[in-house]
């Protein structure tokens, strides 16, 4: 019996040292802990191996301190181990102090027994012929025993309240512990009131070292995976089926079974259901992922199928499974998104890159065919805007839509660019200018409130050259529309070299025009101003070019041009300071004369021209007065208000403010009434153009008497003939300008002409 039980205790010996040797070597956290209660267990093991295997009494004493002792290590161990396994944390769940303590005190008692002999003695006894060594317990014994099982049965406290807390499923980790725990107490308990000197509690003592080392490090709670794995299947959003190897259904959940309509887990159903809703499955054997659209119409449903194989470790097919997704929703938003992405909320037709897009397809794929692309503006859409509101702006942007869906047949393309344009390609065939024409002129919007005649106009630029691309076709379209700018009865343009050309023009100028400034390329001409008697009182200043390569420019091939591009303010700057040079010299030279301005609307946009001007006079000590300004009506067109001030200001200081071109745009004679200006300029031009030369006369002589009640000097520009001079003479008129007294000329002509020169 000791050979039998030494062999015991040395094998579990060497399997704990193994244990905590693995557990050390596991990465785990707990792997610490483990090592350390697997490692506090072997002492008491070994203790009792000596016991048992000798009949040595030294031998034997010697196992008692070491079996006793270790007994406090496997507390300690014990405890902390507990901590680390229970998750133990926080001040409430600290291990208290006290533990350490009195397992500390019981090691120092125990180690004093030698000296004063108070926790035990052994005692000497036959069994089977063989000598042992059995205890007799002393005082300090009852103390080792009350350390121990106190502690002891503090950590079985802790394990049975783990696991009534803890769900059932993984409470079963803490259960199983508790359980040894308590199987190996009662053991140990009855060994120690047999007095029996084997103590065969060892053996249920390592084999809860074994279990531990189990559970801490490998344990998986398998059935709470199960359940959790199935509850997710079961779960999922999409049919899922498990087949096996033949093709036989074993099992579908929840979606699954709804899907193919299995009733009663009857799955022999489902392979029929399934190959009716999305067809043969084997037609397709290579594709592992199929997608399957059911249905028809608004009722569409979207469905991916993929088939997964099992595969088992010897290679062979033990089944598969198969995935059935319902995407229709994912579907139907990546349609809504793609829609939203290329089409205009506003009026549904596509937006600017989609078109350009579909337009290059388009042209692509037809290339037998002769297309237009057109570019459709509307024109003083602002206007419509300030006047009636954004939301009957939105409504007649909503309307030209329409319209364009209306006059277009399917081989078009067509889509808005931005704002209030759009754009159109369209096989020239169908292209009706003479219809076209006549449905534009007749274009107009009406809403509950307003009925409005918008103004559209088309440019046309035919898009078989192919040499372009999409953009690039429509710039060219929208070029077209500069040559019916102005144009209200004209409604569709055509690209031509000669918009090209002029392009070219305006680039090429736009490109010379600081150097003509500064060898002064770029010169005022005057014209002279005479007054009733027919004397020369001063000039209107009119820009030249004289151009090295292409001649003597009138403002009419570059005006036009900066206005556009707002590069008009350096040339007004320009002749605003040379007419301040020439005045300056003539004030010297005691010469009463006048010379007029001009001031381009788009000057206002760019710059102040009031003190610009205001510092010119200044620095060239010009007397205001000699210093006319013309402007137009079109400069009150915006901002009245702030305009009208400035108008002001300008007279305020001392200059004379004339309103020029007088009739040619959109001001009435009621407006002139608040217009602080102090000249009127007639251009005989416009009136001329009406060809009813009575009419004319009566306008010009209205105008006349008007402005004389008003204050206001009368001027008449474009007077080519003594009649015309004498008979606005008689009407009133104060001042004429015209080709009947002189061209502009340049400033040394003029002023000889007007006898200043000695
Ligand atoms: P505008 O201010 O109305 O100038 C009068 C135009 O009528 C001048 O043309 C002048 O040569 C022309 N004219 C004068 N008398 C007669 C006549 O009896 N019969 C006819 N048929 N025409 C006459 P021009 O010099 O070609 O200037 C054209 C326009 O260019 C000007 O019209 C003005 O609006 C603009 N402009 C000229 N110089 C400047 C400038 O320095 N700055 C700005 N912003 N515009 C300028
Ligand atoms: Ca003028
Ligand atoms: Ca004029």
């Amino acid at each position: 019996m000791r050979f039998t039980f030494s062999v015991i205790y040395s094998l579990l010996i060497i399997a704990l040292g193994v244990c905590s040797v693995i557990a050390w070597k596991s990465r785990k956290a707990i792997g610490r802990s483990v090592t350390q209660l697997e490692g506090s267990l072997i002492p008491p093991v070994m203790g009792n191996l000596l016991i048992v295997g000798s009949d040595n009494r030294k031998i034997a004493l010697a196992g008692s301190y070491i079996y006793f002792i270790g007994m406090d290590l496997v507390m300690y161990a014990l405890v902390y181990f507990t901590a680390r396994y229970c998750k133990l944390r926080g001040p409430r769940h600290r291990i208290p102090n006290a533990v350490y303590v009195i397992l500390a005190l019981d090691v120092l008692q125990l180690m004093l027994n030698p000296l004063f002999g108070h926790a035990f003695v052994l005692e000497r006894i036959s069994v089977d012929r063989f000598d042992y060594y059995r205890l007799i317990p002393l005082a300090g014994q009852v103390f080792h025993r009350a350390a121990v099982y106190g502690v002891f049965l503090a950590v079985v406290l802790i394990y049975i309240v783990m696991v009534v807390r803890t769900p059932r499923i993984y409470s079963e980790r803490y259960f199983i512990i508790l359980l040894s725990m308590i199987l190996f107490g009662l053991w140990q308990t009855f060994y120690i009131f047999s007095r029996t000197p084997i103590d065969r509690s060892m053996i249920g003592f390592a084999m809860f070292g074994l279990l531990i080392f189990y559970f801490s490090l490998y344990y998986r709670p398998l059935r709470l995976l199960d359940r959790m794995l199935s509850d997710i299947v079961s779960d999922l959003s999409e049919a899922l089926y498990l087949f096996d190897p033949n093709g036989k259904c074993l099992w579908a959940n929840e979606k699954g079974c709804e899907l193919a309509g299995v009733k009663d887990e009857n799955y022999d159903t489902v392979t029929a259901a399934l190959t009716e809703l999305f067809g043969d499955p084997s037609e397709n054997t290579e594709a592992r992922r199929l997608q399957r659209i059911i249905g028809t119409g608004g009722d569409v449903q979207y469905y991916t199928l993929e088939e997964n194989r099992v595969i088992d470790s010897s290679g062979q097919l033990s089944g598969t499974y198969l995935r059935i997704q319902d995407v229709t929703e994912a579907q139907q938003k990546l349609k809504r998104d793609l829609y939203d992405a290329t089409h205009d909320s506003l009026t549904g037709l596509y937006t600017r890159e989609f078109l350009y897009q579909r337009i290059t397809e388009l042209l692509r794929v037809h290339p037998e065919i002769s297309y237009y692309i057109v570019f459709i503006d509307v024109k003083n859409f602002k206007v419509v805007n300030d006047i009636f509101g954004v939301e009957f702006g939105d409504h007649a942007l909503q309307c030209i839509a329409d319209w364009l869906r209306d006059i277009v047949t399917e081989r078009c393309c067509y889509g808005r660019l931005i704002g209030d344009t759009f754009g159109l390609c369209i096989p020239e065939s169908e292209f009706d200018h003479e219809k076209l024409e006549e449905l534009l002129s007749v274009f107009k919007i009406r809403s509950e409130r307003a009925e409005y005649h918008l103004l559209i106009h088309m440019g046309v630029y035919p898009a078989d050259l192919m040499d372009a691309d999409v953009p690039v076709m429509f710039d060219r379209a929208h070029l077209s529309l500069l040559t019916i700018q102005d144009e209200y009865h004209v409604h569709i343009a055509y690209y031509n070299n000669e918009i090209r050309e002029k392009l070219l023009w305006n680039q090429l100028i736009s490109a010379q025009l600081s150097d003509a400034i500064e060898s002064c390329q770029l010169c005022p001409y005057l014209q002279p101003i005479a007054d009733s008697s027919g004397r020369i009182v001063g000039a209107e200043a009119l820009a030249r070019w004289n151009h090295p390569e292409h001649g003597f420019l009138s403002p009419g091939t570059f005006i036009p041009v900066f206005e556009q591009n707002g590069m008009v303010v350096e040339v007004d700057k320009h002749m605003w300071r040379s007419v301040c040079e020439i005045l300056a010299r003539w004030q010297r030279q005691n010469r009463d004369l006048f010379i007029s301005v001009n001031i381009s609307p788009k000057d206002f946009y760019f710059i102040d021209v009031v003190s610009e001007i205001g510092r010119l006079v200044r620095e060239y000590g010009v007397e205001p007065a000699r210093l006319r300004i013309e402007i137009t009506e079109t400069v009150m067109m915006n901002d009245a208000e702030k305009r009208m001030e400035m108008l002001k200001q300008f007279r305020e200081l001392g200059f004379v403010v004339e309103m020029d071109d007088f009739g040619s745009g959109y001001s009435s004679l009621n407006m002139l009434k608040d217009m602080p200006v102090d000249v009127l300029k007639i251009d005989m031009k416009f009136l001329g153009k009406t060809g009813d030369a009575e009419k004319a006369r009566t306008i010009v002589k209205n105008i006349i008497t008007l402005s004389k009640e008003l204050g206001i000097t009368a001027l008449t520009e474009g007077v080519e003939t003594q009649l015309q001079y004498e008979a606005l003479s008689e009407m009133g008129c104060k001042l004429f300008q015209g080709y009947y007294f002189a061209k502009p000329m340049p400033v040394y002509e003029f002023e000889r002409f007007a006898g200043i020169t000695d």
